[in-house]
């Protein structure tokens, strides 16, 4: 079996698996999404929920964010981690979007890339959940999953396994997947020395690389 085909079954089944995977980031609006992937450093998207829903009722919407103080919006966002480092990140990319773009959130990754704290895994995840364009992102539970699967060989750094993904995954079917591989490897590829491998419903066809 080739990587590609591999890819293309483990696509096919983890689809039967997991219809409805999505984003478990509460939003409503692009810029939105932006405030909660960068919130979402090293801290869960159940708390990044409960954080945005305080922030947004003291600064609903791009220009009362641009123009709060810093220290307004760390205090809010403190429970993530990170508060001061995210919440100047978060104040550079309102105002950016506010005399820069309009208002308007761009739909184009070099743009988005150059957003105040945003990194090739949050301009993806822009791309694929907001526009609905190709898109992977390589998060932890991917980077794991598709080391383990085979679908690349001992590569961690997020854009190199971005770059090997890219070559076997086909780009429409990037963003669900990478959505998938997150419910899968919560449930069962879990970052455990062992996964459960005994009740995956990809036993057959992964390589179990390093488990
Ligand atoms: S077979 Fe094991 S290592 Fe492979 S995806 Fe399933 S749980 Fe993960």
């Amino acid at each position: 079996m080739t990587k590609k085909q591999r890819a293309l079954e483990i696509i096919e089944r983890l689809k039967k698996k997991y219809p409805d995977s999505a984003c478990t980031l509460d939003y409503d609006q692009a810029w939105k999404l932006l405030v909660s992937v960068r919130l979402a450093a090293q801290c869960t998207d159940a708390r990044v929920n409960v954080v945005v829903e305080e922030l947004y009722k003291v600064f609903p919407d791009i220009n009362a964010l641009a123009e709060a103080p810093v220290e307004e919006i760390e205090r809010i966002v403190h429970p993530c981690g990170l508060g001061n480092s995210k919440a100047r990140d978060i104040s550079a990319c309102m105002k950016t979007l506010r005399d820069e773009y309009g208002g308007r959130v761009p739909e184009d990754f070099d743009r988005l890339l150059a957003l105040p704290g945003v990194g090739r895994k949050s301009a993806n995840l822009i791309m694929g959940d907001v526009f609905g364009n190709p898109a992977i992102v390589t998060d932890t539970h991917c980077i794991r999953l598709v080391n383990r699967m085979g679908l690349v060989d001992g590569i961690k750094e997020p854009a190199k396994v971005e770059k090997e993904l890219w070559k076997i995954i086909p780009p429409e079917e990037g963003s669900d997947f990478c959505h998938r591989l997150v419910d899968h490897g919560r449930a069962v590829c879990t970052a455990r020395t062992h996964p459960y491998c005994d009740r995956c419903c990809l036993q057959d066809v992964c390589k179990k690389a390093g488990v």
